[in-house]
């Protein structure tokens, strides 16, 4: 039940605002995420429409809980027909009614960023550059920074500073035009495209200010230019925009988020009622202490009084670990020790990091050791080889024309399509200004075509036609699945490649995961297609985690794992905060920027806030990195924290074998440690 009596006053307020804009600014755990619940319930109590309400948030996984909690208060009924959505999925939503405005069809594919890498690379290919990975990623990551910026490819510029630029300008309109003639946006088109349907069409902004008549949004510090600009022609008719976020743990500077928002949105909404909250109802004193001691060593920062009333609760442990072997093993062992005293379930830990190769140890660990979890964020699951191969094969039965994905399956698994007829058809689909599958699909008029060859892109036609049929009945999308993956012997290919019987059939078996996603899929979704399937696994699925998890992901009891990055926003009883070290927090390529450097203060900041009864913070002596022995200095953050806050321990120092073993960083470090805690 929604009780406006379980609010403070300030809250009460921000949950009441009636009509304008609002911007809520507060610290962490003080209630923000919970205003814009309870004013969901609240303007649903007030009798306003359910379809004119939304609400934006970071994450799915932050947007399902949000909804959670409104069904809770309202019931479900009463809630239906409110969108509450993460800003790709309210783009995609837009652009699946409107797409073809701009000239897509609306069965339009969403590239990946291995679809990316391949498109990118083929187009350096062409003009003769350098197609390395790295090459592709480095043009890659110009062109989403350009389009976070709302810079179109002609509006794109070089710049003397960056040498990279130059490309820019000849690569990234070909990519556009690549993109559009394979019916595919990337993960950023989602919301330029969204902004351009919206500025180009007044009839179509008109509609969505309509529908949506209040607008709140979570985790405000972090929107970047294009999203600020989809919500403010979202709001233009009305100003009805409620934004809540916190300065201080604004972390997505690097996908061109900037804290000045907050001061555009004031300028951009004068009449802006500013509302602050000052009491944190999440963590214990010594947490909260430790947060707010970090924290205050950023320069620039909004000064906050952040209190709580709910006693000091643990002090904070540090463990210093011996490597990253011992420090997953410690993490496990406290679980252990905790689960024991009772009261705590997996779910109340969660496991923290800066970097997602970070998770490894840990999974291997929790893997060992039999306790389920919860892998959020990493997309490593889909970036395997194996699955990449099955969703090409959906994406093309989905949309023909995305020839990236074409191109990866004609001749996958082999069936007599060698690289010369490809080459030779890619060609004359060129001549003939035709796309691939359309001459795919009239083969037989190619010149100079193998009889062979011409049968078997006959065959490989036949079969993307009849399961496109298939996948139109919704009620047997599983079933369907299965098929394809049996028809075309993936698993044969598979064990004919992989001369490892062992890694062979782990991959099979990750093809096998695929079956589960859709039966997740399959439950959640009231009218299923493979297109919406499609779109859980590139957009709507921030988990997806390797085998063992088959159970874990159903069922709610799991121990979390995820970056720091992933965890905003969320709360648990215990978190662990893996590798305060030096190199990974803060992370090594900040170490010679002093702006970089309070981003990942705040990083650490966004870590120490999510715990709510015991936090531990953990570190290694040494890692091993490609296969050597790395020495490891503590976190600076580390150094911040009070130490009447901190209780410490250490694992054994073994005795220094060799001369190398004892140089001079290892020295450092203990001078370092000794510094800290001075014994
Ligand atoms: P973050 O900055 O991490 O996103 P937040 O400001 O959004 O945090 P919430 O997640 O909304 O904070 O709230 C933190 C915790 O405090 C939640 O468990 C919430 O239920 C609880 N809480 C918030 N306000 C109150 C209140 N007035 N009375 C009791 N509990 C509260
Ligand atoms: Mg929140």
């Amino acid at each position: 039940m929604f009780d406006l009596n379980s609010l403070n006053p300030q809250q009460r307020k921000a949950v009441t605002h009636k009509k304008g804009s609002l911007l809520l600014l507060a610290g962490a755990g003080s209630g923000k995420t919970r205003v814009i619940t309870c004013r969901i319930a609240h303007l649903l109590h007030q009798g306003v429409a359910a379809r004119q309400i939304l609400a934006v948030t970071f994450t799915n996984k932050a947007a399902r809980e949000m909804a959670e909690r409104v069904n809770e208060m309202v019931g479900k009924n009463s809630a239906k027909g409110m969108l509450i959505a993460t800003f790709h999925s309210l783009c995609l939503r837009i652009l699946k009614a409107h797409i073809d405005r701009l000239g897509f069809k609306k069965n339009f594919s969403i590239y990946a960023s291995s679809d990316q890498q391949r498109l990118i690379r083929d187009l350096l290919r062409e003009i003769g550059a350098e197609s390395s990975s790295k090459a592709a990623d480095q043009l890659l990551w110009r062109i989403s920074n350009a389009k976070n910026h709302l810079i179109s490819a002609d509006k794109y510029q070089a710049s003397d500073r960056d040498p990279l630029s130059a490309l820019v300008t000849t690569i990234y309109p070909r990519y556009q035009q690549a993109l559009k003639a394979f019916n595919a946006v990337d993960f950023d088109d989602l919301l330029m495209l969204a902004v351009q349907l919206l500025e180009q069409y007044p009839d179509i902004l008109d509609h969505y200010c309509d529908r949506f008549q209040y607008q709140m949004v979570d985790e405000y510090q972090d929107t970047n230019p294009v999203q600020y600009r989809l919500l403010k022609l979202l709001a233009s008719s009305h100003g009805n925009l409620c934004v809540v976020g916190d300065d201080d743990q604004s972390i997505y500077a690097f996908r061109g988020a900037d804290v000045a928002n907050i001061l555009d949105f004031e300028n951009d909404f004068p009449d802006t009622s500013v509302i602050k909250l000052e009491q944190n109802y999440r963590s214990t004193g010594n947490i909260l202490a430790a947060a707010n001691a970090v924290i205050k060593n950023n320069k620039q920062r909004r000064e906050k009084a952040l209190w709580t009333d709910s006693g000091t609760g643990a002090k904070i442990e540090y463990r210093l670990c011996e490597d990253g072997e011992d420090e997953a093993r410690q993490v496990m062992e406290q679980i252990h020790i905790e689960k024991y005293k009772g009261k705590l379930k997996y779910g109340d830990f969660a496991i923290l990091y800066r970097t997602n190769s970070q998770s490894r140890a840990f999974e291997e660990q929790l893997r060992y050791e039999n306790i389920p979890y919860v892998l959020i964020g990493g997309q490593q699951f889909f970036d395997r080889k194996e699955i990449k191969d099955v969703i090409a094969y959906l994406k093309v039965i989905q949309n023909p024309a995305d020839e990236v994905n074409l191109l990866r399956i004609l001749n996958y698994p082999k069936r007599g399509i060698g690289t010369g007829s490809i080459d030779h058809i890619i060609r004359y689909s060129a001549e003939e200004k035709r796309s691939l599958w359309n001459i795919l699909q009239q083969v037989d008029l190619v010149p100079k075509m193998q009889d062979r060859t011409a049968i078997a892109c006959a065959d490989f036609v036949t079969l993307i036609k009849r399961y496109q049929k298939r996948f139109k009945q919704p009620l047997r999308l599983l079933e369907t699945l299965q098929e394809l993956i049996a028809e075309l012997k993936l698993a044969d290919e598979i064990y004919r490649q992989e001369k490892d019987h062992q890694v062979a059939r782990r991959r099979v078996e990750n093809q096998e995961e695929l079956f589960n996603s859709m039966a997740i899929y399959l439950e959640r979704t009231p009218q299923p297609d493979l297109a919406g399937f499609l779109e859980r696994l590139s957009i709507f699925d921030d988990s997806a985690a390797g085998k063992n998890d088959k159970e874990s992901k159903l069922s709610s009891d799991s121990v979390t794992l995820m970056s720091l990055h992933s965890s905003k926003g969320l709360e648990f009883p215990v978190i662990f905060l893996a590798g305060m070290e030096e190199g990974f927090l803060p992370h090594k390529n900040s170490l010679a920027d002093a702006a970089a450097i309070d981003e990942e203060r705040r990083l650490c900041y966004v870590g120490i806030t999510r715990a709510q009864q015991q936090l531990f913070l953990l570190g290694a002596r040494q890692r091993r990195k490609y296969g050597k022995l790395d020495q490891r200095e503590p976190s600076r953050f580390l150094s911040e924290i009070p130490a009447e806050l901190l209780l410490q321990a250490s694992s054994e120092q073994p005795a220094a074998t060799t001369e190398e073993e004892k140089d001079a960083s290892a020295s450092n470090f203990f001078a370092n440690m000794n510094q800290m805690f001075g014994d």
